[in-house]
């Protein structure tokens, strides 16, 4: 590989990388844009005995006040999202550095189905197998081929196959088992393409009626629809200085079902729920957040919940970590006397 030259700034401020727009400096910062700069930029992390912390488009994180006394990797990897044909397939090998939404434009453009659910999604490719992102009925994982990564362990670029990256809900070894040992440089995505969209979510089956959508039109749809939620990052949106969903929805045990069920009075028919694994059962975070007294528009000094969707807090303007750990710690603190349940915080935290 050949060596190449690395710019290594001091304290930038993170802020800005964030779609909270909330957080303190890195006293290191560097850009990467090739697998040769990031074997670089590790070494000197490796020199100077700095934690590395890796960042893609910043829309799944929250930056304490005090920053990151550590080197800061945001991956610019990039190149032209091309399709290739490999048998009956059609595989994309994708840098980790491109915008996600240019991705999943791109592949809707040729008519292709199984990212179009995941139009709109904020940050990078390389940012969507760690949490397994998943909206509207699909998730990424149903069309990750292979994940190209650096291993710091070893010190070696790697292809894991979909199957060892043990994806599940919001779940994959990056965010779990194997967190921190793993930067991710490139997906690759396969597609059958005979496959048409196959909706689920109640939004768009009731969109598209009995009408079969292209992946195109579906892309357009969610779009749409997120939008109407404050799901799409739109330049001078209040609702979008958030970081999405800030709460997971929580899995519990039948006995916990039955606590929330009885604390709100109601037969267990009125409390919308999922079956889960293993005989546990999903519940909406947004409506458990509802009936705590944390509506659309709640406000807490400068933090505070969107006018649009339960789930995310927002920075309602020059709002520090401080404020929005305040709101979540408050929230969390209700549903857990109210109902029983910790709620799990959703975006990653960073100092
Ligand atoms: C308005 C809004 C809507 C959202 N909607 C959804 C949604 O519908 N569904 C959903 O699942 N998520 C959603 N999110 C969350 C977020 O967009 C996704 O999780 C996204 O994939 C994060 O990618 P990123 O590049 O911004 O990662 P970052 O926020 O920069 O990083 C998140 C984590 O991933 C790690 N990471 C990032 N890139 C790499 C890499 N190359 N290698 C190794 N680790 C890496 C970071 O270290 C960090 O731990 C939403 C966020 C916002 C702001």
């Amino acid at each position: 590989m050949q060596p190449t030259a690395i710019e290594m700034q001091q304290n930038i401020p993170l802020a800005p990388l964030t779609t909270l727009r909330i957080g303190g400096p890195a006293r290191f910062f560097c850009e990467v844009t090739s697998e040769a700069a990031l074997l670089e930029a590790v070494a000197f992390a490796r020199q100077q005995a700095l934690p590395i912390f890796v960042l893609g488009g910043g829309s799944n994180l929250v930056v304490s006040d005090r920053g990151f006394d550590g080197l800061v990797l945001h991956i610019a990897f990039d190149r032209p999202i091309v399709p290739v044909t490999v048998g009956d397939r059609i595989e994309y090998a994708v840098a980790a550095g491109v915008e996600w939404n240019t991705f999943v434009l791109a592949v809707c453009e040729q008519g292709i189905s199984g990212v179009e659910c995941l139009a709109g999604i904020p940050g990078t490719v390389g940012g969507t197998p760690v949490q397994n992102v998943g909206a509207y009925g699909q998730e990424v994982s149903g069309s990750i081929a292979s994940v190209r990564v650096l291993d710091l362990d070893a010190m070696q670029f790697v292809d894991l196959p979909a199957a060892e990256c043990g994806f599940s809900y919001r779940r994959s070894i990056f965010n779990s088992t194997h967190r921190g040992r793993y930067i991710v440089t490139a997906v690759t995505f396969r597609f059958d393409p005979t496959l048409k969209p196959r909706l689920t979510y109640a939004d768009l089956i009731r969109h598209f009626g009995d009408t079969q959508p292209t992946p195109l039109d579906v892309y357009h749809a969610v779009r749409e629809i997120r939008h109407g939620k404050g799901m799409l990052i739109v330049e001078g949106e209040p609702d979008c200085r958030s970081a999405g969903s800030f709460f997971k929805n929580p899995v519990v045990e039948q006995a916990v079902f039955d606590r929330v069920a009885a604390t709100l009075q109601l037969a267990p028919d009125q409390v919308p729920h999922w079956p889960a694994e293993e005989g546990h059962i999903k519940l909406p975070a947004a409506w458990l957040l509802e009936r705590a007294g944390f509506v659309k528009g709640y406000a807490m000094g400068k933090a505070g919940i969107s006018s649009r969707h339960t789930l995310a807090l927002i920075n309602r303007g020059n709002a520090t970590a401080a404020d929005l750990f305040a709101l979540r710690d408050a929230i969390q603190q209700k549903v857990k006397t109210l109902f029983g349940i910790q709620l799990e915080q959703e975006p990653v935290q960073l100092g």
